[in-house]
């Protein structure tokens, strides 16, 4: 029996002239932020994008959820995420196919296993769930594994991480939209932000080509387009932008059940409900705004899995794509209000593991527009470390994730 939705996902609206916040962007931090906005009672708000929605990175992301990060500022973030997205979707009555399949980062050499273990300690420190388990381990939660001795790099040890998980980066876009339209939020797709207005330091709304509309406050949650919509407002951020890119084969039987990582050999693989294996890398080493993918690295993704995964050696590659990652120099995101431009509010930086931040940068992001107040969570992520010299350094955690 075919079955009908009795309703649209979220509602068509014209577009009025005047908002309380315009939020651009609808990828999963611009959609997380009016959810939250509309939870806490603050509807009169439009997501703005130039395209459809989650159309940008949310639309390519593999959406691995974890909190094992390295820093003191970042793993307090990414644990209260992690908790959020684990009642997401009976919040927002949305199966989001959260699959907590639980992760190995693997460690080839000394030197990596040395950062492993220090991740495993600050994260144990902080209350996340993540230890050095040894090969023996390693082939009972993962028998498919290359363990054989005498190779290049051999597998020395994994740094295990029991809750990561594997989330439908869809249905959290669609479930995320869903909830704030029902809150009262507006959402209108292919509404490019063309220019920010301001006045007297103030930005005070921004233009369209279907004219312009103002603002008590403006969000942008543009990731991989953030210094050109920042540029519209005279701001200049330390942000490069970097495509990543990631493919997925035909579907097999299921034999691989968790996230595999390996931060020396460049690439990550997971298996899909479906029985596709999902493979990614770090980013291209050019910066770009393309969004076309490479046979260059479908070569480098091919032979890293066949490193680890030889069973996969005849299995086909069905699609491969590439995404914007908008980098910034300490691998950390940038979120809160922008000095000295009032009404103005950064949620970026997201590079190339933004997913499974949403659920947390949306909604402090919301009590920073509710209450005025940054929240203690994002503090440390304001724009101004840069000039305060406060950098965060989470790079030694995303590189040696293989940065996704
Ligand atoms: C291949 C790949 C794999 C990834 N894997 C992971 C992963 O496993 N785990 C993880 O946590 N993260 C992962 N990421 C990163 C993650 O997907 C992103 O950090 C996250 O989706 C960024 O979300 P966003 O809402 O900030 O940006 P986006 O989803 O890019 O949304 C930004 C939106 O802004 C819109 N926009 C831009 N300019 C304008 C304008 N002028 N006017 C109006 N709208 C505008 C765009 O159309 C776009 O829809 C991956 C990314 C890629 C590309």
């Amino acid at each position: 029996m075919m079955v009908f939705r009795k309703n649209r996902m979220w509602g068509k609206h014209p577009l009025r002239d005047a908002y309380d916040v315009v939020i651009v962007g609808a990828g999963v931090h611009g959609l997380s932020t009016a959810y939250y906005l509309g939870q806490m009672g603050i509807s009169n708000v439009a997501v703005l994008d130039k395209g459809y929605l989650g159309g940008g990175a949310s639309a390519r992301s593999t959406a691995i959820i974890r909190s094992n990060y390295l820093t003191a500022e970042a793993i307090p973030f990414f644990r209260e995420s992690h908790k959020l997205y684990q009642g997401l979707a009976s919040e927002l009555s949305f199966n989001l196919l959260f699959d907590e399949m639980g992760r190995l980062d693997i460690g080839h050499s000394e030197s990596s296993v040395y950062w492993l273990r220090l991740r495993a300690e600050f994260n144990q420190l902080l209350g996340v769930d993540s230890r050095i388990i040894g090969p023996a381990e390693i082939k009972k939660l993962a028998p498919q594994i290359d363990l054989r001795e005498g190779k290049t790099l051999p597998i020395m040890a994994a740094l295990y991480h029991p809750p990561a998980g594997v989330v439908r980066h869809d249905a959290v876009v669609w479930g995320l939209a869903r909830g704030a339209d029902r809150a009262g939020v507006e959402i209108h797709p292919f509404t490019e932000v063309t220019g920010i207005t301001r006045r007297n330091g103030r930005v005070t709304g921004v233009e369209t080509p279907a004219g312009r509309v103002s603002a008590g406050m403006v969000v942008s949650a543009t990731a991989g387009w953030t210094s050109t919509v920042t540029a519209m407002a005279g701001l200049d951020v330390p942000i490069v932008t970097f495509p990543l890119q990631a493919c997925v084969t035909e579907p097999v039987k299921p034999f691989v059940h968790i996230t595999i990582s390996s931060a020396d050999l460049h690439v990550y693989v997971y298996q899909t409900d479906r029985g596709e294996l999902v493979i990614g890398g770090p980013v291209d080493p050019y910066s770009t705004y393309s969004q076309r993918s490479t046979l260059d690295m479908l070569q480098e993704l091919a032979a890293s899995t066949l490193e680890l995964l030889p069973a996969l050696r005849d299995i086909k590659i069905m699609r491969q794509w590439a995404g914007l990652c908008d980098m910034t120099p300490d691998y950390a995101p940038i979120m809160g209000q922008v000095d000295g431009l009032d009404g103005f509010i950064l949620n970026c930086g997201w590079g190339t593991w933004g997913f499974k931040a949403a659920p947390a940068s949306g909604r402090t992001t919301a009590e920073l527009i509710a209450t005025g107040r940054t929240p203690d969570l994002i503090r440390p992520f304001a724009l101004s470390r840069f000039d305060d010299n406060a950098l965060v350094n989470e790079r030694a955690a995303a590189i040696a994730a293989a940065i996704h």
